[in-house]
């Protein structure tokens, strides 16, 4: 359904009705629908500048400003022709702030669940970890944000560690890293533990 145009031969649009210069949408408020990710984006004059080369549109899908080339914008955008859809999309837009807003309260939610869900994740590796290792699990504890400025190297994976789990071994109280790995099962750790010396440690590590 699109036909290969070149500039010459491309028909006038009198939704777009703008050449280089002019009022983009004849100066009027102008909602298109992208080709591409089916964004409804609209173009309010009184909001940004209809005649600039790349124009600014906002989104009501994304709840931002996008910015598109002209040229882009009569291409790739299509007017939204539908009488139900250009009524919905206009009245959404008189009321962007507060969709806005609930747009990102609702974008917080899903990626604070996400968080949770890797951070679960991460702690049932953790358990795995401990319990190959032939110790009772017993469970992590939340760290504080205090904690995160003792952050070093993990033993297992070599990542700096950062508490992004936020919790930490209820066996040894390190810091989890994000491999599931904690202080149990550090090389030194185990030799101390199993010698029972506590005080005499090689620090070299040169086995
Ligand atoms: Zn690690
Ligand atoms: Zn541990």
């Amino acid at each position: 359904m699109t036909k290969r145009t070149s500039r010459s031969d491309h028909p006038a649009r009198p939704d777009h009705a703008a050449g280089p210069g002019e009022a983009f949408g004849g100066g009027a408020l102008w909602i298109g629908q992208h080709t591409g990710d089916h964004d409804i984006l609209v173009l309010d004059p009184e909001e940004s500048d209809s005649t600039a080369d790349v124009l600014a549109l906002y989104s009501l899908t994304q709840h931002r400003t996008r910015r598109f080339p002209r040229a882009t914008v009569a291409n790739r955008i299509h007017l939204v022709t539908d009488e139900l859809a250009h009524t919905r999309a206009t009245e959404n837009y008189a009321q962007r702030a507060a969709l806005r807003e609930n747009h990102e309260r609702t974008s917080e939610t899903v990626r604070a669940e996400r968080l949770d869900r890797i951070r679960e994740g991460m702690i049932a590796t953790h358990q795995r970890y401990v319990e190959i290792l032939g110790l009772e699990y017993q469970g992590v504890n939340k760290t504080g944000e205090a904690k995160v400025g003792r952050a070093s190297k993990c033993h297992a994976c070599a990542l700096p560690l950062d508490d992004f789990v936020g919790a930490s071994c209820a066996i040894c109280s390190t810091v989890l890293c994000s491999c599931g790995a904690c202080s149990c099962g550090k090389p030194a750790r185990a030799r101390r533990n199993a010698a029972a010396t506590a005080d005499v440690v090689d620090a070299t590590d040169a086995e």
